[in-house]
């Protein structure tokens, strides 16, 4: 069997509120109690389960997946495990539908961090409208082809993506999630349309996580003690 590929999608972030019942989820998350204030928080809509320009979709149930998997996540800066690179964490996700696309399904991250002298500049990007776009890496078990039914990472079969077959049209359903690598944020490039704004990473060395204590959240913490003196 093929080994599991790491996926990366690419997508949008908003801005988001905190309330207490938000409060609550980052403060599972987070090393002591943060109020309202010490945090800063938005919305990664990660991925969807429409047909993408690969002509692959994440069904519901493989969102549901990757919403359990993301919960407690670090959000990384263009895709490096640096220390310096985890300026954020998924404290909850969850499955929501899509605005403007009816019946169309979304798992949207919810993500804080800590309102630090060293996250300034990030998060200043983030309101600007500079760091609007992330990039998640995931990995599947299964690619079902949508006409014949073969999951085409045990053997390719006939059919092509895009092409339509006796009046069907051929599209891969992502099933069986496995694991979730990371989810980044990503800046726009200064032309709007300019390059790709979604990718995919197939084969080669997957990124390690870091070893030990998170180094994050060792950082938050040191500097929330010098803040606090
Ligand atoms: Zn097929």
């Amino acid at each position: 069997m093929k080994r599991m590929e790491p996926i990366r999608k690419y997508a949008q972030l908003r801005k988001a509120d905190t309330d207490e019942g938000e409060l609550s989820l980052i403060n599972a998350q987070s090393l002591r109690p943060l109020s309202a204030e010490e945090v800063f928080t938005f919305r990664l809509a990660a991925c969807n389960d429409q047909v993408d320009r690969d002509f692959e979709r994440f069904p519901e149930q493989t969102l549901e997946d990757f919403a359990r998997l993301f919960t407690g996540r670090p959000v990384l800066m263009d895709h490096q495990w640096s220390a310096g690179s985890q300026t954020a964490r998924v404290y909850a996700a969850a499955v929501e539908d899509m605005p403007g696309v009816p019946g169309g399904k979304q798992l949207v991250l919810r993500c804080y961090m800590p309102r630090l002298r060293g996250n300034a500049d990030t998060i200043a990007a983030i309101e600007a409208g500079l760091l609007r776009e992330c990039s998640v890496g995931v990995a599947v078990k299964r690619a079902v082809c949508s006409v014949c039914g073969k999951d085409n990472r045990l053997r390719v079969c006939e059919h092509r993506g895009g092409q339509i077959y006796q009046g069907q049209a051929c599209h891969f359903d992502l099933e069986g999630a496995a694991d979730v690598y990371e989810v980044s944020l990503v800046a726009v490039p200064a032309q709007p349309d300019a390059g790709i704004i979604k990718s995919k990473r197939y084969g080669g060395a997957e990124p390690t996580p870091p070893a030990g204590p998170e180094p994050w959240q060792d950082q938050a913490l040191l500097e929330l003690e010098k803040n606090r003196f």
